[in-house]
């Protein structure tokens, strides 16, 4: 059978969009090949949140043209966010592109190509060029994103419960990447869940671009409660299911009935991903980020007065179009006093044909200054932080070997900590208790704590 070999750029919602389009392939027979040069379709899942990340997926595709010269029978793909940005304009780029799949049709990606390797195994060579370019919008695509290859004691899943954004931040591709807002029923949502936690998956973290606003457009509040806090409650439910994740949400949409749903429902994790972007008020109001620095700064005073353990992490834009060194100072002043758990600090990236582009760009030295500065902030509160949680024993899912030394165990505390210990291979999905001995940034060191009830402690 064919091998298929899928690259995936960006975020966890692009992971998730390949692993359905890697299911899809398996069932119908292909094999997964573990490189592109043994593969026979070679799919590059792209993201274009940032400019980076475009170039990447294109110079990628681009090293990928001496595969097409040696094997010109192997089909190229590129799908997601950048397929729908840029569309059938890729082909003119990138001369051995055969497949261009946008963000609403990954379901549709194992026929187009089967149906193009069997026009290259049948068609002479030189024949004219042969390409399918589909970036149509598709009602309940949403919905399509629902199964899951699962690796032997996988114990964590992501599930997609919604697509699209119509929130326009006016830095932001997404609404024009990913469509309008689409939410999947719960009863869908539960089943997934269901079907997961049967397979041995213990925790799930909800996807979605705002995943707060959950079916905001399709199902009515209840009792008090948004659609959003009934789908955490109807998965919160399922039998076996240990935690329970979301990411991530708009400040915007933090409302009351999410708060008590953090307060009453055990499995929900403590942790909260808030995107703040910016701390100046002028900065965030020419975002369209319909929130000041005061309101968000409450918000996190009253998660933490929910949950007294959450960690607390965020993104960061610096240097969008018009911040002077004011607007930057009240960020960093911001941030200092939140004392992050974590924080993704980016520089902005012009983004075609959002509305931030056509402003007057910052210069990338200032940027840059600003990034470093930033992040020097967010790293000695991240080292606190993990400092105070030496000596103790917290709970761990341990997910498997670590992917920096696979001779070691890594997990994630409820806070989503990452716990590197020793252990033997069959803990892979299992909570353990891990006593916590050192931490170096990020990262915590520990020992599992025996558990004679546990046998493979043996
Ligand atoms: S809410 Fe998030 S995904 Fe939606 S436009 Fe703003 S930054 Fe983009």
């Amino acid at each position: 059978m064919p091998k298929f070999f899928i690259k995936t750029y960006g975020c966890q919602m692009n992971e998730r969009d390949s692993e359905q389009v890697a299911h899809s392939l398996l069932e119908r027979g292909y094999e997964r090949a573990v490189r592109e040069t043994d593969a026979d379709v070679v799919l590059l899942n792209t993201c274009s949140v940032r400019d980076m990340a475009e170039q990447k997926a294109l110079g990628k595709m681009g090293m990928l043209g001496r595969i097409a010269k040696r094997r010109p029978e192997t089909v190229f793909g590129f799908l997601g966010c950048m397929a729908q940005a840029r569309g059938d304009s890729l082909f003119a780029e990138i001369p051995h592109l055969d497949l261009v799949v946008g963000t609403q049709k990954f379901h549709r990606v194992a026929d187009y190509v089967d149906e193009l390797l069997e026009k290259k195994r049948t068609r002479r060579m030189d024949d004219p060029r042969w390409s399918i370019c589909d970036t149509d919008e598709e009602a309940g695509s949403a919905e399509t994103i629902r199964d899951h290859e699962l690796r032997p004691r996988q114990a964590t899943a992501f599930v997609s419960i919604m697509q699209g954004c119509d929130m326009h931040c006016t830095f932001c591709i997404v609404p024009r990447t990913r469509g309008p807002e689409r939410s999947r029923s719960i009863g869908e949502i539960v089943r997934e869940v269901r079907s997961l936690v049967a397979r041995g998956v213990k925790e799930v973290t909800l996807l979605g671009q705002i995943v707060n606003l959950y079916g905001r457009h399709e199902f009515p509040a209840l009792d008090g409660k948004s659609p959003f806090v009934q789908l955490l409650e109807a998965v919160h439910d399922v039998d076996g299911l240990e935690r329970l994740r979301f990411t991530s949400p708009h400040p915007i949409g933090f409302r009351d009935d999410l708060l008590r749903a953090l307060a009453e429902l055990p499995k929900l994790a403590e942790h909260v991903h808030l995107p703040l972007q910016s701390g100046s008020d002028r900065i965030l109001k020419a975002m369209h980020r319909p929130y000041s620095a005061a309101k968000y700064r409450s918000l996190v005073q009253r998660i933490r007065e929910t949950r007294e353990e959450v960690a607390i992490t965020t993104d960061i834009i610096v240097g969008f179009p018009g911040e002077e060194d004011d607007d930057y100072r009240r960020t960093r002043d911001l941030v200092e006093e939140i004392q992050f758990d974590n924080a993704f600090v980016f520089r902005y990236s012009t983004r075609q044909e959002t509305p931030a582009a056509a402003l007057p760009q910052i210069d990338e030295q200032v940027k840059e200054e600003r990034n470093q500065d930033l992040l020097r902030v967010v790293d000695a509160a991240a080292q606190r932080i993990n400092a105070r949680l030496v000596g103790r024993e917290l709970e761990v899912l341990c997910e498997g070997p670590s992917r920096t030394n696979p001779a070691r165990l890594s997990g994630r505390t409820c806070t989503n900590k990452i716990v590197i210990f020793e252990g033997n291979p069959e803990m892979a999905g299992q909570l353990l208790d891990v006593r916590i001995a050192e931490t170096t940034g990020f990262s915590l060191y520990g020992t599992p704590v025996m558990q004679p009830s546990t046998p493979v402690f043996a």
